[in-house]
């Protein structure tokens, strides 16, 4: 392969950042080059070698990504809103002896015990003008390309290993799935330290020789790129769909029309990392005229099922299985189409960083990796996610019980903003079911949690319904905007003591 997936992206002509000013794919190439030459200088050929990025999403941050990898290097971001002590975390944990960024102070913030860590200033570098051409390495497909560290919705986030050829499988599989084109112009409000802003979104469009705009999530002003006229494709997770609904409720008409306008001259917007609740999928419909495409994906799998982009969408389902990729459900005692979701295929991680046992125990004897998701699957073969075994799948008195159906019906309820359901341990029954409720300004009093019980009781079956209940002010959340549920369990915990 050489270096050919990074070489398609440094081939491709026009603009490939759009900012102030944009940068042309010319001006990448170049940046990246001298990226590479440093860190070639420095350290020589980077196989299997990890280099730390503490860099905003934008120009310098593909300079150091395209970079690391003409050096055949392991490029491993973390976002920049990290504290330090979270940093120096990382940079042990991914056993990185460079880092690459540009705030100038960093060396000297970054505490005494790692004295072998060089840090390169991605700034100057790119501005030096006595750095050479230089060749890059031979790559090869099994070469170790990309440290991505999950979510952290369950657990310490563990550092998930692609290589180049991995990577390559993932955006062909979602150029071709997705029809993208090089006409392209997509605005990234993600943060660029998982799948969905790196792969789904900006690898994806730089190979195919399109425009992406980095942008720092903020709801109004994303609203207001949002409404100008010009991006075609627009992919986030269910939470910034939500914030923008609201957004949309305080503008007046004549900027609610420019919004509505914008979005239905675009051909596509994409839904994922969390469930998306059918409630915003609607309303996002009756403001954009998108029924927006919901796919499923993991940092482990990259993309594996995805409702289609030209045939029948499905409300709170996730479609088929990608092209290329091969999926199985482990199905339950008792059950015909209901189990964990299995996947093989080319996209697949490497392994968990420096975590052997770990990745041994990720796969089952057949070499599927098992996702810890559970899910069914439709006569026609439509795929529904029902939760994640560890944290959603609540085991009351001998049932399995689906927090998230609960939180559907919940969150249905006009007071109610956001719900969180979880499993609180129980000697009698296993586990009991555990409500975290949001109410809106206008309701947030004790008196609104006895109607929502009120309306629980008529609305769910009688072994759904919550036993404790909690008001909360928000839930909390990570970077992707997923629902913590082993903080939601310890906030409950605390309010039982
Ligand atoms: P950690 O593994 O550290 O607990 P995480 O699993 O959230 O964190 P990611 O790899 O970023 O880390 O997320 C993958 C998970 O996100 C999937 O296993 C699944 O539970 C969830 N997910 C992704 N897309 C969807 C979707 N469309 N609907 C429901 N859940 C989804
Ligand atoms: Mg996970």
């Amino acid at each position: 392969m050489s270096s050919l997936f990074v070489e398609n992206i440094l081939n491709n002509r026009g603009t490939a950042i759009k900012g102030e000013p944009d940068l042309s794919y010319d001006d990448l190439r170049s940046g990246s080059e001298k990226m590479a030459e440093f860190l070639l200088s420095e350290k020589g050929n980077l196989k299997g070698k990890t280099v730390l990025s503490f860099l905003r999403p934008g120009e310098e941050y593909l300079y150091a990504m395209l970079g690391t990898w003409l050096a055949g290097g392991v490029f491993v971001p973390m976002p920049v809103s990290y504290p330090l002590s979270e940093l120096a975390h990382y940079v042990k944990d991914s056993q990185s002896d460079i880092l690459l960024t540009s705030f100038s102070d960093l060396k000297k913030e970054l505490p005494d015990s790692f004295p072998f860590l060089q840090i390169g200033f991605v700034d100057r570098i790119v501005a030096d003008k006595n750095i050479g051409h230089n060749q890059g390495v031979d790559i090869k497909e099994d070469d170790k390309a990309l440290m991505i560290y999950t979510s952290g919705t369950t657990g310490k986030p563990k550092g998930v290993v692609h290589t180049f050829g991995s990577i390559k499988s993932q955006v062909d599989t979602l150029i071709e799935a997705w029809k993208w084109e090089k006409s392209d112009y997509i605005i990234n409000p993600l943060p660029m330290h998982h799948i969905h802003g790196i792969v789904n979104i900006t690898l994806c469009a730089l190979t195919i020789g399109a425009k992406v705009e980095f942008f720092k999530f903020n709801k109004s002003e994303l609203f207001d790129k949002l409404r100008k006229m010009g991006s075609t494709v627009f992919m986030a997770v269910p939470t910034i769909y939500r914030k923008l609904i609201n957004e949309f409720e305080s503008r007046d008409s004549k900027q609610q029309e420019d919004f509505t306008n914008a979005c239905q001259s675009m051909r596509l917007m994409v839904s994922g990392s969390a469930a998306l609740p059918i409630s915003v999928l609607k309303r996002w419909e009756d403001i954009s005229g998108h029924f927006l495409l919901e796919r499923y994906g993991m940092s482990e799998t990259g993309m594996v099922l995805s409702n289609e982009y030209e045939g029948e969408r499905f409300e709170g389902m996730v479609g088929k299985p990608l092209n290329g990729i091969d999926v199985k459900i482990a199905v339950e005692e008792g059950e015909e189409n209901t189990g964990e979701l299995l996947v093989k295929g080319n996209q697949l991680f490497k392994e968990y960083w420096n975590k052997p046992e770990a990745t041994a125990n990720a796969f089952d004897q057949d070499g599927w990796f098992k996702t810890g998701d559970r899910v069914v699957v439709s006569e026609n073969g439509v795929y529904k996610i029902l939760g994640r075994y560890s944290v959603d799948i609540l085991k009351v008195g001998g049932y399995k019980i689906s927090a998230k159906d609960i939180e559907e019906v919940l969150r249905k309820h006009e007071f109610v903003k956001d719900a969180a359901v979880v499993g609180i341990p129980n000697e009698e029954y296993g586990e009991v079911i555990a409500a975290a409720i949001v109410f809106d300004d206008k309701h947030n009093e004790g008196k609104y949690l006895s109607m929502l019980k009120d309306y629980a009781l008529l609305h769910l079956a009688r072994h759904k319904i919550p036993q404790i209940w909690q008001r909360v002010e928000q839930l909390p959340q990570n970077a992707m905007g997923k629902v913590v549920k082993p903080e939601v369990k310890a906030l409950i915990r605390q309010s039982l003591n």
